[in-house]
Parts: structure tokens; C-alpha cells; sequence
């Protein structure tokens, strides 16, 4: 899928900013910070525009917040744009990134009665297997 049909089908107007950070995303393959995402994107978009834009696909899903601590957020594309199952996510402490674990499903919870779910995260912190590998052979 591209960019311009994630916009199309939200019924988003199409910019370049838009569609710059929707690109960077997709691309990246792991979440990103704002400020990453900033860094990647191609064209000089002063702050208000990029932020504006960036707060128009988190209010329509299209963007995926992980809250990491108070303060850092990362960010994905949405399971509903990559058709991904809902998934946990790992921080690895040492490297500081963000990996998509698509073969941890995140399971259904029995909650009590009158408690409904708005959303649900599974966040995993530990040392990824890169930085393991790379502290094993100092
Ligand atoms: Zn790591
Ligand atoms: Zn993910």
C-alpha cells in the first residue's frame, strides 16, 4: 500500500507531509520517535506544519503511539494500515529501539463487568538479541 491510498482511504487530503511521514514510517521498520521521524523526512517542513500533520494521523489511527516512559513516545504505522494482527512491542533498554514482536499475538483479557477496552499495549523491556550478540563477544 502506498502512502497516498493510506490518506485516500481515511478520507484525508493528500500533502506532502502527510505522505512524507506515512513513507518514513513504513520504511523504517522499527517505531520511531517524533524527532526520528523528523530527521527522516525529506523536504523542509517548519514545525508547525509537521507537527500538524503528524497530530492529524495519530487522531486518525493511522499512526500508533507506544508509550515507552514519561519521557518517550514511539511511533508506528497502525495494525489497521499494515494489516498486522495485534502484536506486543519490545524496548530494548541498551539500543533504545523499538521492535514490533508480530509473532506475539496480544491476547484477549477477561475484564470485569462494565469495563470496556479502548485499547490495549503489550510492552516488553529487556535486551534485544542485536545488543545481547554484541555484549557477548566483548
Ligand atoms: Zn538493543
Ligand atoms: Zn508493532
Amino acid at each position: 500500500m502506498k502512502a497516498a491510498e493510506v490518506l485516500y482511504t481515511r478520507k484525508l487530503k493528500r500533502t506532502s507531509c502527510r505522505e512524507g511521514i506515512i513513507e518514513v514510517m513504513m520504511n523504517a521498520g522499527q517505531a520511531l520517535s517524533e524527532n526520528e521521524i523528523r530527521e527522516r523526512l525529506p523536504g523542509n517542513y517548519d514545525r508547525t506544519t509537521f507537527y500538524r500533520s503528524f497530530k492529524t494521523l495519530e487522531e486518525h489511527k493511522i499512526i500508533h503511539k507506544i508509550v515507552i516512559d514519561n519521557q518517550l513516545s514511539k511511533y508506528t504505522l497502525d495494525n489497521s494500515v499494515t494489516h498486522k494482527m495485534e502484536h506486543a512491542h519490545f524496548f530494548c533498554n541498551d539500543c533504545h529501539t523499538v521492535t514490533c514482536l508480530d509473532s506475539v499475538p496480544v491476547q484477549d483479557v477477561q475484564l470485569p463487568e462494565g469495563f470496556t477496552v479502548a485499547e490495549k499495549e503489550i510492552l516488553i523491556k529487556g535486551t534485544c538479541a542485536d545488543c545481547k550478540n554484541n555484549s557477548g563477544s566483548r
